[in-house]
Formats: structure tokens, sequence, C-alpha cells
């Protein structure tokens, strides 16, 4: 069958990896120049690459880690110690660590939460084991149920302290979803520290050796334009037109720089854009259908990844670091994370800013000049003084809608991968698989809609063993 594809993302382009598996043909359009999407990056005029987003992998991402084994590009994943790294703003220049020890889950998190002493009291280790023993105890259910509640609503009815919240779960939050845990939903951070309680090697990260664009998402297109699928770019759907009978008869693709617009025909149609653009090109027949209509209830949020470039190396730390700092999320240092931003001479940043929302509105000077206030804190040794390190050059890259505002709430918003539409399928980190808003949500979404499209043409082709979704 054939199957029109619209967005360039991990979504739409891991869709086409399986549907090229299961026998079909697909299509994929990208409305930009770039493919990736949220992991998009480009190079600079100097040949320096800046990214939408600094993105870390984990160990308890079963589908990507699935996805590259399949593409032979496993290695590819530069995987760091197993640890977790806060900054101390407090005592500036010095990090808390949480080492996580080369034992079976749980015992491993637990050994590293019991030997960590600067951020956590022995009370509120205590405190906080005993709240989360329903999230063990009855497991995933317990976890959705507990979507109405903020995170930070849940601590309190756990009777965990303020100060866990404020130190440690604050940091989690923005590294997670972007927005604070008063904002987010305790299922998200549930649902993350269940997969890291449950998995020996759930919480190690790992960075791509390079940029996403090239190392992951080329690969990918690689393997299924070779096998009969086709990516087009500069393709924006611009609308989904029906037949009489509410399916999709056709995409309308727009023709760009005077170009006449263009009709693509095939037997299956994808949404793999995001929830923000999918509202917008909902046909207005299928907007009283209540899984579109669930749509409204899901809005990306604002986030701001940042790119520093210093004349001097001022950090020696080969890991995704929380800044634990109200303006920024995480950050690392690339010249030493990333083999393919590699430098030995002088530090290259790269930093989210979360939350954005009061500051995606603003200059680049304006982000800027914050940010290296907000470094002068957390390393005065080496940008105060007398002969402080330098910044070279810099990037901001301002994305006003990323993935879903995991809000309390959220989890009945999300739709499935398969719609009330015969011929029409949703992919995108924001429909509903177990993954959250994160690249391991993508892919899965991608893989799910390939399996429902396959399950559906059940008969005509067969659906391969290697099809199958990891839990
Ligand atoms: C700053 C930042 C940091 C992040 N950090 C992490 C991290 O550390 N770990 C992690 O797992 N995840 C992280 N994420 C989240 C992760 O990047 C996303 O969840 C994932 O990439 C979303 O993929 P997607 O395919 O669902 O959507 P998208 O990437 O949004 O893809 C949608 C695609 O559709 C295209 N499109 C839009 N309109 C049209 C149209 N009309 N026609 C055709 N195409 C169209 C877009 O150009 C885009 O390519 C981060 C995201 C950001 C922004």
């Amino acid at each position: 069958m054939r199957v029109a594809i619209a967005g360039g993302g991990l979504a739409g382009l891991t869709c086409a990896k399986y549907l090229v598996d299961a026998g079909h043909t697909p299509i994929v359009l990208e409305s930009r120049d770039v493919l990736g999407g949220l992991v998009a990056a480009w190079k600079d005029e100097e040949g320096d690459w800046y990214e939408t987003g600094l993105h870390a992998f984990f160990g308890a991402y079963p589908n990507m880690l699935q996805l590259m084994k399949e593409l032979g590009i496993e290695d590819r994943l530069q995987w760091k110690q197993h640890t977790l790294i806060f900054n101390q703003p407090e005592k500036p220049g010095t990090y808390s660590r949480f080492d996580v020890p080369d034992i079976p889950a749980p015992f491993n998190v637990i050994a590293s939460i019991v030997n960590n002493n600067d951020m956590l009291t022995w009370e509120q280790k205590i405190r906080f084991a005993i709240g989360l023993l329903p999230a063990i105890v009855r497991g995933q259910k317990y976890v959705e149920d507990m979507d109405k509640y903020s995170f930070s609503e849940w601590l309190q009815r756990q009777g965990v302290g303020e100060r866990v919240s404020s130190d440690v779960f604050i940091a989690a939050c923005k590294a997670l979803t972007f927005i604070n845990p008063e904002e987010v939903s305790s299922t998200i951070l549930l649902t993350a520290l269940n997969r890291f309680l449950q998995e020996r090697y759930g919480s190690k990260i790992a960075f791509l050796d390079g940029s996403p664009t090239e190392r992951l998402c080329q690969p990918i297109v690689d393997y299924f334009t070779e096998r009969g699928g086709e990516v087009r770019m500069n393709a924006p759907l611009k609308q989904i037109v029906l037949n009489e009978d509410g399916t999709v008869k056709h995409f309308l693709i727009r023709g760009l720089e005077g170009a006449a617009d263009e009709i693509l025909t095939a037997d299956i149609y994808v949404s793999a854009m995001s929830v923000d653009v999918m509202k917008v090109l909902t046909p207005e027949p299928w907007k009283q259908m209540d899984l579109f209509k669930k749509l409204e209830g899901l809005e990306g949020v604002p986030v701001i990844n940042l790119h520093l470039w210093f004349d001097r190396k001022f950090t020696d730390i080969d890991q995704l670091l929380f800044s634990r700092s109200d303006l920024l999320s995480v950050y690392a240092d690339m010249s030493i994370t990333c083999k393919a931003y590699e430098d030995p001479d002088r530090s290259m940043l790269e930093l989210v800013l979360a939350p954005a929302k009061d500051w995606i509105d603003k200059s680049d000077e304006e982000i800027i000049a914050a940010t290296m206030k907000e470094l002068e804190r957390l390393f005065p040794q080496h940008l105060c003084g007398e002969n402080p390190v330098k910044l070279r050059k810099s990037k901001v890259v301002k994305t006003p809608r990323s993935v879903y505002t995991a809000s309390p709430g959220r989890q009945a918003y999300r739709p499935t991968q398969e719609t009330p539409i015969a011929n029409f399928f949703l992919a995108g980190s924001y429909t509903l698989q177990r993954y959250l808003g994160s690249m391991e949500g993508a892919v899965l979404s991608g893989k799910m809609a390939a399996e429902a499209i396959s399950r559906q043409s059940i008969g005509s082709v067969s659906t391969p063993k290697d099809l199958q979704t990891v839990a």
C-alpha cells in the first residue's frame, strides 16, 4: 500500500521505516528543508553545529535502541558514566552526584539516593521512599491515575517536604517537560521514576556522536528510500481533502515560490506533524469527533536552546548536568560529550532555557545576557575575576511550541494512533504511548502507527515479526 506521511520528525521517519519492513511504500512530506523536526540541526557559517534541542538518550528507551540496532548505528550512542550530576548554586563551582552502582534495579537507584547527602536529608529520603511505594506496588495504573495532580500536589499528598520539591524535582521536571513541578502532571515524573527503578540501566545517559539530523534521521531515510520509500523536503501539507464519506481523498501539498499546489494520492494517510499543526489542519467535518475534539486540550510548550562557544575550556565533565538555576534547565559541554563537536581547547555549552514562556519573545541579546549572568553564579571562578573565560559566539534557537504541555489531566486528551477515519492515522510523541513527549515517545508512536496500518491491511500484506513494539 502507498502511505502518505506528513511530517519528517522522528515519529514520521520511524513510521516510514516500519512500513517498508511490512511491505508498504511510504512517502514522507516534510515542510522544511531539514529533517528531524524537534531534533533538527544546522551548521553555522563556520561549520559549527547548532540544534533545536540538547538531546539526551536514556537506557530506558527500548524502542529507540532497537531502531538504532536495526539500522546498524547503535555504536553512535556515546554512553556516559551512570550518574546524575547537579550544580550546587549555594556552593558555586561544586556538584552533587547521584552515582548509580552497577547492581540490579531498584537497589542501584536506591543506593545512589542513600549515598547522596548534599541534596536530601535522611528524613526526606525516607518520606520520599514511602511516598513512592504505591507507584511501585500498584504500577502503571496508579501512575496514570495520578495525572489529576501536579507533581507538587502529589509530593504534598505523600507528606514529602518542600525542599525535596524545590531542590531535586524542579530540575527533573524542567528537564523532562520544560515546566515547573507545580505545573507538571505527576504522571510524568512517576513514569520516569518507575522506569528508572525497574531497569538496571534505565537512568544511564548517552549522547549521539554528532548532529541528530545527520547521524540519526538520515540513516532512517536511507533505510526506507533504499527499499522503495520516498522523502520530499520543502513539501508542506496544506489541506487534508475529504471524500463525501469523510475519509481522506488526497493530501494537498502547498506549492512553494509560485509553484502550483500538488495533489498526493495514497491508500493510507498519516499525520506525523506536531499537535499544534494537526489542530489547524483538521478538516471541518472531523472536528465534532471525540478523538479530534480532544486535540484542543493539547498545546506545545515553549522552550529555548542555547549554544555558547567560549575561548577556553572551563569544564571537564563528560555528562549531562542539571543546573538547578531558575532560568536554565539541563546543559552539557558538548566539546567533551559529543564526538563531532569535540574541541580539546575550548568549551561549547549547549543549554536548555526553561520554563521559557517569559523569554520566548525576548531578543537573543537579552537571553544571552541573562544566561551569562546565571553562568557567572554557577562558575564564578571561571567567568568572573581578572582573566575570565570569554564568550566567542552564541546561537539561540527558539521553539514557541515544542512537545505537548504535560500539565495535569492531559493524558485523557492524548489521541490513539488509530482514528475513526478508516484511512487516516496519527503519529507523534503527543499521541498516546507510554513514553511521554520524548524521542522514545516519537519513535514508539511511529512504530505503533505502522503497526495499526499493517493490522488494517492484514490479508493483503503480512506483519513481520520485528514490527513488535518493545514494552
Ligand atoms: C529543546 C528540546 C530538548 C529536548 N530534549 C530531549 C531529550 O533530551 N530527550 C528526549 O528524549 N527528547 C527530548 N526532546 C523531545 C523530542 O525532541 C521530541 O519529543 C521528538 O523529537 C518529537 O518528535 P515528533 O516526530 O513527534 O514531532 P516533531 O519533531 O515536532 O516533528 C513534526 C514534523 O512535522 C513537520 N511539519 C510541520 N508542519 C508540517 C506540514 N504542514 N507539512 C509537512 N510537515 C510538517 C515539522 O517540520 C517536523 O519535522 C527535546 C525537545 C526540545 C525542543
